[in-house]
């Protein structure tokens, strides 16, 4: 038994492509009774569970969907042409990773998943075209579901909006983990190992876990539980951090390691996270010999700006990971732990 190897495993490879969130938040609605919390699950599918303890109250907030695509239209041969599910897809606009081509996918159609691969013309002919050599983009990527015309892809339940996310499984990599999802899953790992560890112990606060939807495309299902909370006094979201240590980037760039701890993430693209709040993170894993890193992200924001609109005063704790917003985000299984610890001795600590 690895605990939370399985864990992540089991949340990493199910499909919860943006909107699409339901077999995600079933399991951890699951995972979160059996470990004896009150769960509800709000109007617009964010779940909300009350862990325990005595004290002002705090969630912990990380996010059920993935970063996914949707499908455009469909070709009268069956392909399925794709717009992005988070930002601007033009034709003439490319996506934001190159990586993301090439990989195993599932489209969330009406019925149910439908595998498909995630392709674009062959290099083969690519030199033969007359743009050859020019960047991959939107209109360059569709989905292959592998029959043969527009009939049978509505025949499969797959129309215009349908979401489809990465299908690849998660495993290990030498000492890291390897997964699609990492971003949050990891972070939903990270809560229910929290919310497990911490019942029945003594914490300085009343504190509560949150897995909310549709993060990826504007903190949506976040800015929903900002407006109908009861009455959280601070806020602490877990997301994936950025990380220098690949070639290419480098520390003066991105000054986080992987496996060199939670990164506390100062500011990002949305907002300056809470410095009183952050320092205590800080200050709470000083007193349990938790190595924390500093950071401040940009192009990235995070549902605890959200929160921080609702008026709570909230914090962004990252585990490093690399190459986010891909099918082989990078984790390192010390630093998920370590994002337990630290929560969790903030939790028992009260340091803010
Ligand atoms: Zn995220």
């Amino acid at each position: 038994m690895e605990p939370l190897f399985d864990l992540l495993k089991a949340l990493c490879d199910l499909p919860g492509p943006t909107g699409a969130e339901e077999r995600v938040q079933a399991f951890v609605a699951a995972a979160w009774r059996e470990a004896g919390h009150a769960v509800t699950e709000a109007p617009v599918g964010n779940l909300l569970a009350r862990v325990g303890g005595q004290g002002r109250r705090l969630v912990v907030v990380a996010h059920a969907d993935e970063i996914s695509v949707v499908v455009k239209s469909v070709t009268a041969d069956g392909h399925c042409l794709l717009m992005s599910a988070s930002g601007m897809s033009g034709a003439g606009s490319r996506p934001p990773n190159p990586m993301i081509l090439g990989q195993p996918m599932t489209v969330m159609g009406r019925h149910g998943p439908v595998p498909a691969v995630l392709a674009a013309r062959t290099g083969h002919l690519r030199s033969t075209l007359p743009d050859s050599g020019a960047a991959i983009l939107w209109n360059d990527l569709f989905l292959d579901l592998g029959v043969g015309t527009a009939s049978a892809v509505a025949d499969l339940g797959v129309h215009p909006g349908c979401p489809a996310c990465f299908d690849v499984a998660t495993r290990r990599l030498g000492t890291r983990i390897v997964g699609k999802a990492m971003d949050d899953r990891a972070a939903l790992t990270i809560a229910t190992e929290l919310g497990r560890r911490a019942a029945g112990r003594r914490l300085g606060y009343e504190l509560w876990l949150a897995s909310t939807v549709q993060e990826e495309n504007g903190l949506i299902g976040a800015t929903a539980l900002g407006a109908g909370q009861p009455g959280f006094d601070l806020a602490i979201a877990l997301d994936v951090g950025l990380c220098g240590d690949v070639p290419g980037v480098g520390l003066h760039e991105m000054p986080v390691r992987l496996g060199g701890g939670p990164a506390l993430v100062h500011r990002d693209s949305s907002v300056r996270y809470h410095r009183a709040l952050t320092y205590a993170l800080c200050a709470a894993g000083e007193k349990r010999g938790i190595a924390v890193q500093h950071a401040a992200f940009q192009g990235y924001g995070s549902d605890s700006a959200a929160m921080f609109k609702s008026n709570v005063p909230s914090a962004l704790v990252a585990y490093p990971t690399r190459y986010t917003h891909t099918a082989i985000e990078t984790v390192d299984e010390g630093d998920l732990e370590a994002c337990v610890d630290l929560l969790l001795a903030f939790c028992e600590e009260a340091t803010f």
